[in-house]
């Protein structure tokens, strides 16, 4: 097969930041590509494989039944319009008209992140209103209580590390809060493991990346009670017509969740080390850098070396050798949500022990040179995403101008 990057010009891109979704989310495996391939030639009554899926989906998350969307984000959106709507079609096609329907949807102020695209404004698609509970750094539960009214038609809560983590309010407690009232909480857990744990503590939908942990093709694996998985996969026919998966994506969502049930996470979690422990090697004894292997912040059984750099001494900022890997060739894209604290992660799980080398070799390097740029004064994550942005469709390094 022709080499894709070599026939489009694409930059070669390494990721030891995670599995996000604008670095081309997971790698797929075989088991996964040869179930998407054996669908894509043919044609398949989408509504019966959905409920093929459901079956899937419910064995293997726990839920009560399932379907699989375009991406979270619709999933996030697919689950508060159906929250809003239930099974009521003609409902379903006034959204986001929400005349007559429950319209606000707490979330507390905290859980309020970007992964790309801002989760209120996702919700807010709906026609429905987001009520923040809530700071950014702490909320009571008196203000979830008082809250929660006549008109609120769901809450939204965000399991990831993007979310602050001190200080919220637990998904047992917060779930308790929300079913006094009964008020159904769906959860964005896209990046998480432990789904069978949701639903015990009370989830009434969750949503998972299909595209990051499980590897599959880009998709969103939407659980739950199944009054309300049906009421959301009903949006389908509305305001989510424009997000939903087609047969690729939810055979390849099926086959990855099969995998997962097989998967010994234990077995996954100390060949990753071992990757670790040789970055650790490679990395060890810099000027003005420190290295340790670290647990996940939201338990995740998954590990990443976390990178300290002191700027004074390195000479050179945690950002700026975040950006420079980003510069060079091969594009090296790392963890750096706390960059401007002086700390990188290091994700080994996508990469083998080759790319691992180079990767370490790079940050050395810069190291070995450094520029002087101590203040993190660099551009932010954010502004260069945008920065790009603005450059399209002119910025592939490999692309003509
Ligand atoms: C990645 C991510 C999303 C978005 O997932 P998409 O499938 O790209 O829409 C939403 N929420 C969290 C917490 C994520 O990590």
């Amino acid at each position: 097969m022709a080499d894709i990057f070599d026939r489009y010009g694409l930059t070669r891109l390494i990721n030891v930041s995670g599995k996000e979704t604008a670095n081309g989310a997971a790698q797929v495996p075989p088991e996964v590509l040869d179930a998407v391939m054996g669908v894509l030639p043919q044609a398949v009554d989408i509504l019966e494989l959905q409920a093929a899926a459901s079956g899937v989906i419910a064995r293997v998350t726990g839920g009560e039944a399932g379907f699989v969307a375009g991406c979270v984000a619709a999933g996030i959106c697919m689950s508060v319009a159906g929250c809003m709507t239930g099974p009521d079609m003609v409902r379903v096609e006034r959204l986001p008209d929400a005349n007559g329907m429950k319209n606000e949807v707490l979330l507390l102020k905290g859980h309020n992140v970007t992964y790309g695209g801002r989760i209120d404004q996702q919700i807010a698609l709906t026609g429905a209103r987001v009520v923040e509970v809530g700071t950014a750094t702490d909320v009571a539960l008196y203000q979830l209580r008082g809250a929660i009214g006549p008109n609120t038609a769901a809450a939204v809560y965000v399991l990831s590390h993007h979310a602050v983590q001190a200080d919220m309010i637990d998904l047992a407690t917060f779930c308790s809060v929300c079913h006094e009232a009964g008020v159904p909480v769906i959860v964005d857990a896209a990046n998480e493991y432990d789904w069978p744990g949701m639903f015990a503590k009370g989830a009434d939908i969750v949503i998972f990346s299909a595209h990051k942990a499980p590897r599959a093709p880009t998709a969103g694996v939407v659980a739950g009670r199944e009054a309300l998985v049906r009421a959301a996969l009903f949006n389908e026919r509305g305001i989510g017509r424009p997000m939903k998966c087609g047969k690729e994506g939810i055979v390849g969502a099926m086959a990855a969740l099969e995998l997962w049930a097989r998967t010994d996470f234990a077995a996954e979690r100390s060949e990753n080390r071992k990757k670790l422990e040789l970055a650790e090697r490679l990395l060890s004894n810099q000027r003005g850098m420190s290295v340790a292997i670290e647990p996940d912040v939201v338990d995740q059984p998954v590990d990443r070396l976390a990178i300290r750099i002191d700027a004074k001494e390195a000479g050179v900022s945690a950002r700026e050798v975040a950006n420079r890997l980003a510069a060079g060739t091969p594009k090296i894209v790392i963890y750096p949500l706390r960059a401007d604290l002086g700390k990188l992660l290091l994700d080994t799980r996508n990469v083998d022990e080759k790319q691992l080398a180079i990767v370490c070799e790079r940050i050395c390097e810069i190291l070995r040179t450094p520029s002087g740029d101590l203040g993190n004064t660099g551009p932010r994550r954010a502004d260069r995403a945008v920065e790009a942005l603005m450059r399209w469709p002119h910025q592939g390094r490999g692309a003509k101008r």
